[in-house]
Protein backbone atom coordinates (compact mmCIF):
# COMPACT_ATOMS: atom_id res chain seq x y z
CA UNK A 1 0.00 0.00 0.00
CA UNK A 2 1.86 3.45 -1.07
CA UNK A 3 2.15 6.35 1.82
CA UNK A 4 -1.29 9.04 0.76
CA UNK A 5 0.45 11.37 1.35
CA UNK A 6 1.36 12.87 -1.72
CA UNK A 7 4.26 15.26 -2.42
CA UNK A 8 3.78 17.64 -5.37
CA UNK A 9 6.43 18.65 -7.63
CA UNK A 10 7.52 21.49 -6.03
CA UNK A 11 7.22 20.11 -2.55
CA UNK A 12 4.08 20.67 -1.28
CA UNK A 13 2.22 18.25 0.78
CA UNK A 14 -1.23 17.33 -0.23
CA UNK A 15 -3.95 14.79 0.34
CA UNK A 16 -5.08 11.81 -0.99
CA UNK A 17 -7.67 13.40 -3.67
CA UNK A 18 -5.15 16.06 -4.45
CA UNK A 19 -7.64 18.68 -3.94
CA UNK A 20 -6.05 19.99 -0.71
CA UNK A 21 -2.31 21.61 -0.52
CA UNK A 22 -1.81 22.28 3.01
CA UNK A 23 -0.10 25.38 4.14
CA UNK A 24 2.90 23.41 5.68
CA UNK A 25 5.70 23.54 2.74
CA UNK A 26 7.21 20.26 5.37
CA UNK A 27 5.60 16.96 6.91
CA UNK A 28 7.37 16.50 9.86
CA UNK A 29 7.45 12.72 10.44
CA UNK A 30 9.36 11.95 14.38
CA UNK A 31 10.76 8.14 14.32
CA UNK A 32 10.68 7.98 18.21
CA UNK A 33 7.97 9.02 20.44
CA UNK A 34 10.53 11.32 21.88
CA UNK A 35 10.87 13.08 18.96
CA UNK A 36 7.43 13.25 18.88
CA UNK A 37 7.26 14.77 22.50
CA UNK A 38 9.88 17.23 21.73
CA UNK A 39 8.26 18.41 18.61
CA UNK A 40 5.01 18.66 20.37
CA UNK A 41 6.66 20.45 23.40
CA UNK A 42 8.45 23.15 21.51
CA UNK A 43 6.01 24.12 18.30
CA UNK A 44 2.86 26.83 18.35
CA UNK A 45 0.64 24.73 16.37
CA UNK A 46 0.65 20.94 15.92
CA UNK A 47 -1.76 19.36 13.48
CA UNK A 48 -1.61 15.23 12.92
CA UNK A 49 -2.19 14.15 9.29
CA UNK A 50 -3.28 10.73 9.11
CA UNK A 51 -3.38 9.06 5.55
CA UNK A 52 -4.46 12.39 4.69
CA UNK A 53 -7.48 11.11 2.94
CA UNK A 54 -9.75 13.95 4.04
CA UNK A 55 -11.12 16.23 1.32
CA UNK A 56 -10.94 19.30 2.86
CA UNK A 57 -8.72 21.34 5.23
CA UNK A 58 -9.61 19.22 8.86
CA UNK A 59 -6.36 18.03 8.97
CA UNK A 60 -4.29 21.29 8.12
CA UNK A 61 -2.16 24.40 9.95
CA UNK A 62 -3.27 27.74 9.87
CA UNK A 63 -0.03 28.87 7.97
CA UNK A 64 3.83 27.83 7.31
CA UNK A 65 5.16 30.31 9.95
CA UNK A 66 8.10 29.03 12.50
CA UNK A 67 7.03 26.99 15.63
CA UNK A 68 3.49 25.60 13.26
CA UNK A 69 3.98 21.33 12.66
CA UNK A 70 2.33 19.54 10.40
CA UNK A 71 3.08 15.74 11.54
CA UNK A 72 3.15 12.66 10.20
CA UNK A 73 2.94 9.65 12.27
CA UNK A 74 4.40 7.41 9.69
CA UNK A 75 7.89 7.21 10.51
CA UNK A 76 6.98 5.85 13.94
CA UNK A 77 7.26 1.75 14.90
CA UNK A 78 3.81 0.56 14.03
CA UNK A 79 2.47 -1.27 17.54
CA UNK A 80 -0.49 -3.60 16.82
CA UNK A 81 -1.09 -5.63 20.35
CA UNK A 82 -3.86 -8.03 20.92
CA UNK A 83 -5.01 -8.75 24.08
CA UNK A 84 -6.75 -12.18 23.59
CA UNK A 85 -8.39 -12.88 27.00
CA UNK A 86 -9.36 -9.13 27.71
CA UNK A 87 -10.58 -8.86 23.75
CA UNK A 88 -8.90 -5.82 22.91
CA UNK A 89 -6.21 -4.71 20.82
CA UNK A 90 -3.96 -1.65 21.15
CA UNK A 91 -3.15 0.25 18.08
CA UNK A 92 -0.74 3.01 17.66
CA UNK A 93 -1.44 6.21 15.74
CA UNK A 94 -0.03 5.49 12.37
CA UNK A 95 -1.39 2.50 12.28
CA UNK A 96 -3.93 1.83 9.29
CA UNK A 97 -6.99 -0.87 9.10
CA UNK A 98 -5.24 -3.14 6.44
CA UNK A 99 -2.57 -3.79 9.22
CA UNK A 100 -4.61 -3.72 12.00
CA UNK A 101 -7.38 -6.04 10.40
CA UNK A 102 -4.68 -8.52 9.29
CA UNK A 103 -3.18 -9.05 12.55
CA UNK A 104 -6.19 -8.79 15.00
CA UNK A 105 -7.90 -11.73 12.58
CA UNK A 106 -4.77 -13.51 13.06
CA UNK A 107 -5.77 -14.02 16.41
CA UNK A 108 -9.04 -15.85 15.56
CA UNK A 109 -10.89 -12.09 16.77
CA UNK A 110 -12.32 -9.24 14.53
CA UNK A 111 -13.55 -5.72 14.23
CA UNK A 112 -17.69 -5.34 14.16
CA UNK A 113 -17.37 -3.45 11.22
CA UNK A 114 -14.96 -1.45 8.58
CA UNK A 115 -15.84 1.49 6.42
CA UNK A 116 -15.29 1.18 2.48
CA UNK A 117 -11.48 1.22 2.41
CA UNK A 118 -8.81 -0.63 4.46
CA UNK A 119 -6.27 2.05 3.64
CA UNK A 120 -7.17 4.82 6.15
CA UNK A 121 -5.50 5.46 9.35
CA UNK A 122 -7.30 4.29 12.37
CA UNK A 123 -6.61 7.40 14.56
CA UNK A 124 -7.72 9.60 11.38
CA UNK A 125 -10.56 7.89 10.78
CA UNK A 126 -11.75 7.94 14.41
CA UNK A 127 -11.20 11.67 14.78
CA UNK A 128 -13.91 12.18 11.72
CA UNK A 129 -16.74 9.56 12.94
CA UNK A 130 -15.98 7.09 9.81
CA UNK A 131 -18.53 4.77 9.54
CA UNK A 132 -19.46 1.76 7.54
CA UNK A 133 -23.07 0.40 7.08
CA UNK A 134 -25.50 -1.61 8.74
CA UNK A 135 -28.72 -0.79 10.82
CA UNK A 136 -27.44 -2.00 13.73
CA UNK A 137 -23.55 -0.98 13.39
CA UNK A 138 -22.29 1.96 15.07
CA UNK A 139 -19.56 4.38 13.95
CA UNK A 140 -16.06 2.66 13.83
CA UNK A 141 -15.54 5.58 16.69
CA UNK A 142 -17.78 3.21 19.17
CA UNK A 143 -15.44 0.79 20.23
CA UNK A 144 -12.62 2.97 21.22
CA UNK A 145 -12.24 2.35 24.70
CA UNK A 146 -9.03 4.27 25.67
CA UNK A 147 -7.13 6.76 23.74
CA UNK A 148 -3.94 7.90 24.57
CA UNK A 149 -2.96 11.76 24.12
CA UNK A 150 0.34 13.41 23.65
CA UNK A 151 -0.22 16.60 24.94
CA UNK A 152 0.57 20.08 24.78
CA UNK A 153 3.29 19.74 27.11
CA UNK A 154 4.77 16.65 25.39
CA UNK A 155 3.59 14.64 28.50
CA UNK A 156 1.07 11.45 27.78
CA UNK A 157 -2.67 11.33 28.91
CA UNK A 158 -5.24 8.58 28.81
CA UNK A 159 -8.61 8.85 28.56
CA UNK A 160 -10.88 6.07 29.18
CA UNK A 161 -14.52 5.02 28.44
CA UNK A 162 -16.09 6.25 31.54
CA UNK A 163 -14.01 9.04 32.17
CA UNK A 164 -15.05 12.43 32.15
CA UNK A 165 -14.81 13.75 28.83
CA UNK A 166 -14.21 10.27 27.12
CA UNK A 167 -17.07 10.47 24.71
CA UNK A 168 -15.35 13.94 23.06
CA UNK A 169 -11.89 12.33 23.40
CA UNK A 170 -12.55 9.93 20.32
CA UNK A 171 -14.51 12.05 17.34
CA UNK A 172 -11.66 14.81 18.35
CA UNK A 173 -11.44 16.29 14.97
CA UNK A 174 -7.60 16.13 16.02
CA UNK A 175 -8.70 18.84 18.46
CA UNK A 176 -7.12 17.15 21.44
CA UNK A 177 -3.66 16.34 21.24
CA UNK A 178 -1.72 13.89 19.06
CA UNK A 179 -3.57 10.11 19.13
CA UNK A 180 -0.40 8.25 19.70
CA UNK A 181 -2.49 5.08 20.35
CA UNK A 182 -6.22 3.80 20.67
CA UNK A 183 -7.09 0.19 22.74
CA UNK A 184 -10.25 -0.83 20.95
CA UNK A 185 -12.82 -3.98 21.77
CA UNK A 186 -12.66 -6.74 19.48
CA UNK A 187 -14.83 -9.71 19.22
CA UNK A 188 -14.76 -13.25 17.86
CA UNK A 189 -13.72 -13.70 14.05
CA UNK A 190 -16.31 -14.03 11.97
CA UNK A 191 -17.05 -14.54 7.96
CA UNK A 192 -18.60 -12.34 5.77
CA UNK A 193 -20.82 -13.31 2.01
CA UNK A 194 -20.78 -10.61 -0.03
CA UNK A 195 -24.25 -10.22 -2.49
CA UNK A 196 -24.89 -8.00 -4.95
CA UNK A 197 -28.00 -6.87 -6.61
CA UNK A 198 -29.23 -5.16 -9.83
CA UNK A 199 -31.31 -1.80 -10.40
CA UNK A 200 -33.99 -1.54 -7.66
CA UNK A 201 -36.32 1.24 -8.65
CA UNK A 202 -36.86 4.06 -5.83
CA UNK A 203 -40.80 3.75 -6.14
CA UNK A 204 -40.39 0.08 -5.11
CA UNK A 205 -38.53 1.27 -2.36
CA UNK A 206 -38.94 -0.46 0.96
CA UNK A 207 -36.49 1.39 3.13
CA UNK A 208 -36.33 -0.60 6.00
CA UNK A 209 -36.95 -4.28 4.49
CA UNK A 210 -33.66 -3.56 1.96
CA UNK A 211 -31.85 -2.26 4.98
CA UNK A 212 -32.46 -4.37 7.43
CA UNK A 213 -31.86 -7.95 4.36
CA UNK A 214 -28.18 -8.11 5.49
CA UNK A 215 -25.70 -7.41 8.07
CA UNK A 216 -24.75 -4.52 6.59
CA UNK A 217 -26.33 -2.75 2.84
CA UNK A 218 -24.76 -0.12 0.59
CA UNK A 219 -27.43 1.03 -2.42
CA UNK A 220 -25.71 3.05 -4.92
CA UNK A 221 -27.27 5.29 -7.79
CA UNK A 222 -25.65 7.67 -10.55
CA UNK A 223 -28.55 9.43 -9.85
CA UNK A 224 -29.31 9.03 -13.92
CA UNK A 225 -33.22 7.78 -13.40
CA UNK A 226 -34.84 7.70 -10.03
CA UNK A 227 -33.59 4.34 -9.19
CA UNK A 228 -30.99 2.35 -7.29
CA UNK A 229 -28.07 0.68 -9.90
CA UNK A 230 -26.79 -1.77 -7.68
CA UNK A 231 -27.41 -2.74 -3.69
CA UNK A 232 -24.66 -4.44 -2.13
CA UNK A 233 -25.53 -7.29 0.75
CA UNK A 234 -23.15 -8.12 3.15
CA UNK A 235 -24.56 -10.91 5.49
CA UNK A 236 -22.78 -12.29 7.93
CA UNK A 237 -21.80 -16.00 8.88
CA UNK A 238 -23.91 -18.44 7.74
CA UNK A 239 -27.48 -16.53 7.78
CA UNK A 240 -29.33 -16.89 4.42
CA UNK A 241 -29.83 -13.79 1.78
CA UNK A 242 -33.72 -12.88 0.34
CA UNK A 243 -34.17 -10.17 -1.31
CA UNK A 244 -36.69 -10.12 -3.35
CA UNK A 245 -36.87 -6.56 -4.43
CA UNK A 246 -34.04 -6.84 -7.11
CA UNK A 247 -31.90 -9.44 -9.15
CA UNK A 248 -28.49 -10.99 -8.52
CA UNK A 249 -25.81 -10.05 -10.93
CA UNK A 250 -23.52 -12.59 -12.52
CA UNK A 251 -20.33 -10.80 -12.46
CA UNK A 252 -18.41 -8.84 -9.90
CA UNK A 253 -19.17 -4.76 -9.98
CA UNK A 254 -17.60 -2.08 -9.03
CA UNK A 255 -19.39 0.25 -7.51
CA UNK A 256 -18.53 3.60 -9.78
CA UNK A 257 -19.12 3.05 -13.27
CA UNK A 258 -16.42 2.23 -15.94
CA UNK A 259 -14.32 0.95 -12.98
CA UNK A 260 -12.61 -2.71 -12.39
CA UNK A 261 -14.45 -5.04 -10.42
CA UNK A 262 -10.72 -6.21 -9.72
CA UNK A 263 -9.98 -3.64 -7.21
CA UNK A 264 -13.01 -4.93 -5.19
CA UNK A 265 -13.44 -7.10 -2.46
CA UNK A 266 -14.81 -10.81 -3.54
CA UNK A 267 -18.30 -11.22 -4.15
CA UNK A 268 -21.11 -13.54 -5.66
CA UNK A 269 -21.73 -14.82 -2.52
CA UNK A 270 -18.53 -16.23 -1.59
CA UNK A 271 -18.07 -16.62 1.95
CA UNK A 272 -14.40 -14.91 3.62
CA UNK A 273 -13.00 -13.28 6.89
CA UNK A 274 -14.71 -10.26 7.69
CA UNK A 275 -12.07 -7.84 7.04
CA UNK A 276 -11.81 -9.11 3.19
CA UNK A 277 -15.80 -8.55 2.53
CA UNK A 278 -16.77 -5.49 4.79
CA UNK A 279 -14.92 -2.86 2.89
CA UNK A 280 -15.88 -2.39 -0.70
CA UNK A 281 -12.00 -2.50 -1.73
CA UNK A 282 -9.19 -4.26 -1.47
CA UNK A 283 -5.91 -2.99 0.50
CA UNK A 284 -3.80 -3.66 -2.66
CA UNK A 285 -5.85 -0.98 -5.32
CA UNK A 286 -6.76 2.19 -5.63
CA UNK A 287 -9.95 2.85 -3.59
CA UNK A 288 -13.13 4.55 -5.35
CA UNK A 289 -12.44 5.85 -8.75
CA UNK A 290 -9.01 7.69 -7.54
CA UNK A 291 -9.99 11.03 -9.54
CA UNK A 292 -12.98 12.39 -6.93
CA UNK A 293 -14.11 14.60 -4.59
CA UNK A 294 -16.28 13.15 -1.90
CA UNK A 295 -19.02 14.46 0.71
CA UNK A 296 -21.45 13.16 2.85
CA UNK A 297 -24.51 13.92 4.80
CA UNK A 298 -25.71 12.08 7.51
CA UNK A 299 -29.55 12.24 8.76
CA UNK A 300 -32.22 10.68 11.23
CA UNK A 301 -33.36 7.74 9.64
CA UNK A 302 -36.64 7.99 10.00
CA UNK A 303 -36.18 10.83 6.73
CA UNK A 304 -34.29 8.45 4.58
CA UNK A 305 -37.22 8.09 1.97
CA UNK A 306 -38.35 12.11 2.00
CA UNK A 307 -34.60 12.81 1.75
CA UNK A 308 -34.04 10.71 -1.29
CA UNK A 309 -37.19 11.95 -2.77
CA UNK A 310 -35.61 15.31 -1.99
CA UNK A 311 -32.25 14.09 -3.80
CA UNK A 312 -34.44 12.49 -6.72
CA UNK A 313 -35.83 15.94 -7.38
CA UNK A 314 -32.33 17.62 -7.89
CA UNK A 315 -31.31 14.90 -10.45
CA UNK A 316 -30.81 16.67 -13.67
CA UNK A 317 -27.83 19.27 -11.39
CA UNK A 318 -26.48 16.07 -9.60
CA UNK A 319 -25.61 13.40 -12.29
CA UNK A 320 -24.04 15.39 -15.03
CA UNK A 321 -21.10 16.11 -11.43
CA UNK A 322 -21.34 12.69 -9.96
CA UNK A 323 -19.52 9.03 -10.36
CA UNK A 324 -21.86 7.36 -7.76
CA UNK A 325 -24.06 7.72 -5.00
CA UNK A 326 -23.73 5.88 -1.82
CA UNK A 327 -26.95 5.17 0.51
CA UNK A 328 -26.13 3.49 4.13
CA UNK A 329 -26.93 3.23 7.38
CA UNK A 330 -25.16 3.87 10.85
CA UNK A 331 -26.81 3.31 14.58
CA UNK A 332 -27.37 5.88 16.58
CA UNK A 333 -23.46 6.26 19.22
CA UNK A 334 -22.51 8.11 21.93
CA UNK A 335 -20.00 10.19 20.72
CA UNK A 336 -20.16 14.01 21.40
CA UNK A 337 -18.99 15.04 17.77
CA UNK A 338 -20.10 11.87 15.52
CA UNK A 339 -22.35 13.21 13.01
CA UNK A 340 -24.11 9.40 13.86
CA UNK A 341 -24.39 10.62 17.60
CA UNK A 342 -27.93 10.10 19.25
CA UNK A 343 -29.54 9.18 16.03
CA UNK A 344 -30.06 6.19 14.02
CA UNK A 345 -29.02 7.64 10.67
CA UNK A 346 -29.05 6.93 6.99
CA UNK A 347 -26.23 8.31 5.66
CA UNK A 348 -25.94 9.73 1.99
CA UNK A 349 -22.43 9.89 0.05
CA UNK A 350 -21.80 11.51 -2.67
CA UNK A 351 -18.53 10.64 -5.04
CA UNK A 352 -18.40 13.21 -7.49
CA UNK A 353 -15.95 14.16 -10.59
CA UNK A 354 -12.99 16.07 -9.02
CA UNK A 355 -14.07 19.18 -10.82
CA UNK A 356 -14.57 21.58 -7.58
CA UNK A 357 -15.54 25.01 -9.38
CA UNK A 358 -18.44 22.28 -11.21
CA UNK A 359 -19.35 20.48 -7.89
CA UNK A 360 -19.55 23.04 -5.58
CA UNK A 361 -22.51 25.20 -6.48
CA UNK A 362 -24.10 21.71 -6.37
CA UNK A 363 -23.10 20.63 -3.13
CA UNK A 364 -24.94 24.50 -2.00
CA UNK A 365 -27.83 22.74 -3.68
CA UNK A 366 -28.01 19.55 -1.53
CA UNK A 367 -26.92 20.98 1.74
CA UNK A 368 -29.79 23.53 0.78
CA UNK A 369 -32.47 20.43 0.08
CA UNK A 370 -31.30 18.32 3.24
CA UNK A 371 -30.89 21.25 5.72
CA UNK A 372 -34.92 20.51 6.81
CA UNK A 373 -33.69 16.83 8.26
CA UNK A 374 -30.95 18.43 10.67
CA UNK A 375 -28.30 16.59 8.06
CA UNK A 376 -24.51 16.71 9.78
CA UNK A 377 -21.64 16.68 6.90
CA UNK A 378 -19.10 14.90 7.27
CA UNK A 379 -16.56 16.06 8.98
CA UNK A 380 -13.95 14.79 6.78
CA UNK A 381 -15.18 15.62 2.95
CA UNK A 382 -16.50 19.06 1.13
CA UNK A 383 -19.50 20.75 2.39
CA UNK A 384 -20.25 24.33 2.14
CA UNK A 385 -21.51 24.95 5.89
CA UNK A 386 -19.59 26.71 7.96
CA UNK A 387 -18.26 24.92 10.68
CA UNK A 388 -19.47 27.67 12.95
CA UNK A 389 -22.94 27.07 11.60
CA UNK A 390 -22.60 23.04 12.65
CA UNK A 391 -22.37 23.41 16.68
CA UNK A 392 -26.62 23.52 16.84
CA UNK A 393 -26.48 20.47 15.33
CA UNK A 394 -24.27 18.91 18.31
CA UNK A 395 -26.07 18.57 21.54
CA UNK A 396 -22.28 18.05 23.27
CA UNK A 397 -21.17 21.32 21.00
CA UNK A 398 -20.33 23.32 24.42
CA UNK A 399 -18.93 20.24 26.16
CA UNK A 400 -16.23 19.73 23.41
CA UNK A 401 -15.45 23.14 23.38
CA UNK A 402 -14.93 23.11 27.27
CA UNK A 403 -12.97 19.77 26.81
CA UNK A 404 -11.02 20.94 24.05
CA UNK A 405 -10.17 24.15 26.53
CA UNK A 406 -9.12 21.83 29.41
CA UNK A 407 -6.96 19.77 27.75
CA UNK A 408 -5.48 22.26 25.52
CA UNK A 409 -5.62 25.90 27.50
CA UNK A 410 -3.50 27.11 24.73
CA UNK A 411 -4.78 25.97 21.32
CA UNK A 412 -2.03 24.50 20.39
CA UNK A 413 -4.23 21.21 18.66
CA UNK A 414 -6.92 23.78 16.74
CA UNK A 415 -6.71 25.03 13.47
CA UNK A 416 -8.93 27.66 11.69
CA UNK A 417 -11.07 24.49 11.00
CA UNK A 418 -11.45 23.77 14.54
CA UNK A 419 -11.83 27.29 16.40
CA UNK A 420 -14.47 28.14 13.72
CA UNK A 421 -16.89 24.81 14.45
CA UNK A 422 -15.60 25.82 18.64
CA UNK A 423 -16.08 29.94 18.21
CA UNK A 424 -19.79 30.06 18.93
CA UNK A 425 -19.45 28.32 22.45
CA UNK A 426 -16.20 29.95 23.40
CA UNK A 427 -16.84 32.82 26.28
CA UNK A 428 -15.73 36.10 25.25
CA UNK A 429 -12.47 36.18 26.57
CA UNK A 430 -11.07 33.33 25.39
C1 LIG B 1 -11.73 6.60 -1.18
C2 LIG B 1 -12.28 7.01 0.15
C3 LIG B 1 -13.30 6.27 0.73
C4 LIG B 1 -13.85 6.65 1.97
N1 LIG B 1 -14.80 5.86 2.53
C5 LIG B 1 -15.35 6.22 3.71
C6 LIG B 1 -16.33 5.42 4.34
O1 LIG B 1 -16.66 4.33 3.89
N2 LIG B 1 -16.93 5.89 5.47
C7 LIG B 1 -16.58 7.09 6.02
O2 LIG B 1 -17.16 7.47 7.02
N3 LIG B 1 -15.59 7.84 5.49
C8 LIG B 1 -14.97 7.42 4.36
N4 LIG B 1 -13.95 8.18 3.82
C9 LIG B 1 -13.48 9.36 4.57
C10 LIG B 1 -12.36 8.98 5.53
O3 LIG B 1 -12.71 7.87 6.30
C11 LIG B 1 -12.06 10.11 6.49
O4 LIG B 1 -11.68 11.24 5.78
C12 LIG B 1 -10.96 9.74 7.50
O5 LIG B 1 -10.80 10.80 8.43
C13 LIG B 1 -9.66 9.43 6.83
O6 LIG B 1 -8.70 9.04 7.76
P1 LIG B 1 -7.21 9.61 7.59
O7 LIG B 1 -6.30 8.84 8.46
O8 LIG B 1 -6.86 9.73 6.17
O9 LIG B 1 -7.40 11.04 8.26
P2 LIG B 1 -6.82 12.45 7.80
O10 LIG B 1 -7.60 12.96 6.68
O11 LIG B 1 -5.35 12.36 7.63
O12 LIG B 1 -7.16 13.30 9.12
C14 LIG B 1 -8.48 13.44 9.55
C15 LIG B 1 -8.49 14.13 10.92
O13 LIG B 1 -7.89 13.27 11.88
C16 LIG B 1 -6.84 13.95 12.56
N5 LIG B 1 -5.82 12.95 12.89
C17 LIG B 1 -5.34 11.98 12.12
N6 LIG B 1 -4.45 11.22 12.82
C18 LIG B 1 -4.37 11.76 14.05
C19 LIG B 1 -3.63 11.45 15.23
N7 LIG B 1 -2.81 10.39 15.29
N8 LIG B 1 -3.78 12.24 16.31
C20 LIG B 1 -4.64 13.30 16.29
N9 LIG B 1 -5.37 13.64 15.21
C21 LIG B 1 -5.24 12.86 14.11
C22 LIG B 1 -6.37 15.00 11.58
O14 LIG B 1 -5.72 16.07 12.23
C23 LIG B 1 -7.68 15.43 10.97
O15 LIG B 1 -8.32 16.34 11.81
C24 LIG B 1 -13.37 7.82 2.61
C25 LIG B 1 -12.33 8.56 2.04
C26 LIG B 1 -11.78 8.15 0.83
C27 LIG B 1 -10.65 8.94 0.23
Amino acid sequence: MTDALATGRDGAVTNWAGNITFSARELHRPASQDALRSLVAGSRQVRVLGSGHSFNRIADVDSDAAGTALVSLSALEPSVDVDTAARTVRVSGGVRYAELARHVASFGLALPNMASLPHISVAGSVATGTHGSGNGNRSLAEIVRAVELVAADGETRVLSRGDDGFDGAVVSLGALGVVSALTLDLEPDYSVSQHVFGELHLKRLDFDAVTSAAYSVSLFTDWRGPRFNQVWLKQRGDAPVDFPWAAPVSEPRHPVPGMPAANCTEQLGVPGSWHERLPHFRAEFTPSSGAELQSEYLLPREHALAALHALAALREEVAPVLQVCEVRTVAADAQWLSPAHGRDTVAFHFTWVPEAAAVLPVIELVEGRLARFAARPHWGKVFAADPADLGDRYPHAAEFTELAQRLDPQGKFRNAFVRSFMAPFLSPDR
